[in-house]
């Protein structure tokens, strides 16, 4: 339930597949976002030409892939699926950028991965649709010019503080997904539901949506396992009591909060009195990865008013120690 979407199995893939929105209609929420993706995809259809650059960016399960997916789907265009660590060599991206039709759609997850010669290579394919291969090496070596269809690279990242700026540059449109309210949730979880043909009654979706750290693939997931608890303990009907057996069941407590997010806070109040206290440290202590905790669990504790970052290291808020039910200490966060 960390959010990555890496744990799934085989048929929970086929189902989170299913759940996915195809169209601007069918997805939920980000309407900013939405309204503005409306205008560029009409615009550019109505001109015949590419849509200009997209990066989206935000936390992981908030709808990057599903968005972009969407966008190649009202372009009524194919979509090419690659990540940054994946495009090793330049010979990588080459191979894929030649292959791409007029219009159509390369999705670069993780785009702040990119190894920085491949990179490179992206920019003049960016700007100009074209790129430069070297031919051979040392006396012999040449570069040959090739030129690409028009396309339109759809970029993701978790991490925007990460991309280099001649990168950033050239995405003309910057959109920034945001967590989800547990309103706009409700009606993901119901959707889904209905998608799954399972009966749910509205306040057991909310019970789910409220406790899902305002992310579409935790509230999918938890809708998931909370139909295995009413097929095996119930009637097959999603009640407020199977959801609530089911989210106490998977250790997600009753703000939402997980088993890694308590840690996080407990391990800041217990052994380092509240903080600050800097992030290898909290990652070591809680035996994750330092990365995880600032990608995945660090946004939502902030958000939500559990943890601060300080120019010394994280600290526990005044919220966090009620939270643990536990009394602050002298220096201890406010
Ligand atoms: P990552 O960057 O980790 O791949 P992501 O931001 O690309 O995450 P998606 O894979 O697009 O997230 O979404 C995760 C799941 O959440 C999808 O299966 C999709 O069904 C669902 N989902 C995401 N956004 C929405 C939405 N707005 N409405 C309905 N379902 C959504």
């Amino acid at each position: 339930l960390s959010g990555d979407g890496e744990s799934l199995s085989s048929s929970d893939r086929e189902v989170e597949k299913a759940l996915r929105p195809l169209s601007f209609d069918d997805f939920t929420g980000q309407y900013k976002i939405l309204e503005n993706l409306k205008i560029f995809v009409s615009a550019a259809k109505k001109r015949g030409e590419s849509l200009d650059h997209v990066l989206l960016h935000g936390p992981p399960g908030l709808g990057k892939t599903t968005l972009s997916n969407i966008i190649a789907n009202e372009l009524e265009s194919n979509i090419k699926i690659t990540s940054g660590p994946v495009l090793d060599k330049p010979s990588d991206l080459a191979g894929l950028l030649t292959n791409l039709e007029d219009g159509d759609v390369l999705f670069i997850d993780e785009i702040h991965r990119l190894n920085p010669v491949v990179e490179e290579y992206l920019y003049s394919a960016m700007e100009d649709f074209r790129i430069d291969i070297m031919l051979d090496s040392g006396p012999n070596a040449r570069s040959v010019q090739i030129s690409l269809n028009p396309f339109t690279l759809i970029g993701a990242t978790t991490r925007s503080g990460l991309l280099t700026s001649p990168l950033r540059a050239r995405f003309g449109i910057n959109a920034r997904l945001e967590y989800y309210d547990a309103k706009l949730l409700t009606t993901i979880v119901i959707r889904s539901a209905s998608i799954l043909a399972t009966p749910i009654d509205e306040v057991a979706a909310y019970e789910i949506a409220r406790r899902s750290r305002g992310t579409p693939r935790i509230a999918n997931n938890l809708l998931r396992r909370t139909r295995d608890f009413a097929e095996i303990k119930g009637t097959g009907k999603i009640t407020l009591d199977i959801s609530k057996i089911a989210l106490n069941a998977l250790d997600v407590d009753e703000n939402g909060l997980d088993e890694m997010d308590n840690r996080i806070l407990m391990t800041i109040i217990d052994k380092f009195k509240g903080g600050p206290v800097g992030l290898s440290t909290i990652a070591t202590a809680c035996g994750e990865e330092a990365e995880t905790i600032e990608e995945v669990y660090e946004p939502f504790l902030i958000q939500e008013g559990y943890l601060k970052r300080t120019s010394r290291g994280r600290m526990a808020t005044e919220m966090a120690f009620k939270h643990l039910n536990i009394k602050p200490n002298f220096g201890a966060g406010s």
